[in-house]
């Protein structure tokens, strides 16, 4: 999601082009689109590629979840610096990283987060909890685990990402690359025989 409101030279807001073109990509039917996940390692050769992609845990039911937003309102750590935001806003420790986020599911930010802090610390009983209470979904899972998922892949286009801090820009890049992977893997096996690829080059969740 461009982080500039207005683009040059004809000052056109960037929003109102980018968001409908990641709705676009998100619901197209020959597009899987893997957000808050890294590439893990590919394997074969050109026309046949194995690419397996770490899926992160975001400790949210994305089935369940319908981005209600109850959790982030309900959750008493309020003041963590957004990174969106480069640091001039507040976000909460379940959040969604900017507002038109696609899909708009939250993640909670462990480090950041009571309930994980007060585990890693040893304690016995839960420290807070109350974004679960606050779901009316049951979409909270504290215990989710990181899942790898395998694709199968006919052309891989890496995509130079265009973050604006350097310690964001690796982690985007790798995130374009998957999203470009399992994109062209769905245009081999949902078309009939034609190999064309899909160039996604989006900014996903910042995570
Ligand atoms: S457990 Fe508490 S601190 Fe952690 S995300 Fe939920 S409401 Fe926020
Ligand atoms: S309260 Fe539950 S359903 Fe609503 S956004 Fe949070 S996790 Fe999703």
């Amino acid at each position: 999601m461009s982080q500039l409101s207005e683009t040059f030279p004809t000052l056109d807001c960037s929003q109102c082009i980018l968001t409908p073109r990641m709705v676009e990509v998100f619901q197209h039917p020959r597009i899987k689109l893997y957000t808050y996940s890294e590439v893990e390692a590919v394997d074969g050769y050109i026309g046949n590629f194995k690419v397996s992609i770490r899926k992160k845990a975001r400790s949210i039911d994305e089935a369940k979840c319908n981005g209600c937003g109850a959790c982030q309102k309900a959750c008493p750590n309020k003041k963590i610096l957004s990174e969106f935001d480069a640091g001039l806003g507040k976000r909460t420790a379940i959040y969604v990283p900017f507002p038109q986020a696609v899909p708009n599911i939250p993640v909670i930010d462990r480090a950041r987060c009571s309930y994980f802090r007060g585990k890693a610390k040893g304690s016995k009983k839960d420290l807070c909890g109350k974004c679960k209470e606050a779901c009316g979904r049951d979409a909270i899972l504290f215990d989710q685990t990181d899942t790898i998922v395998t694709e199968d892949v006919g052309a891989i286009v890496v995509a130079q990402a265009s973050a604006s801090t350097r310690s964001a820009k690796s982690r985007t890049a790798t995130r374009s690359a998957a999203m470009a992977s399992t994109a062209t893997a769905q245009c081999r096996t949902s078309s009939t025989g034609s190999n064309s690829s899909v160039s996604p080059r989006l900014r996903t969740h910042g995570r």
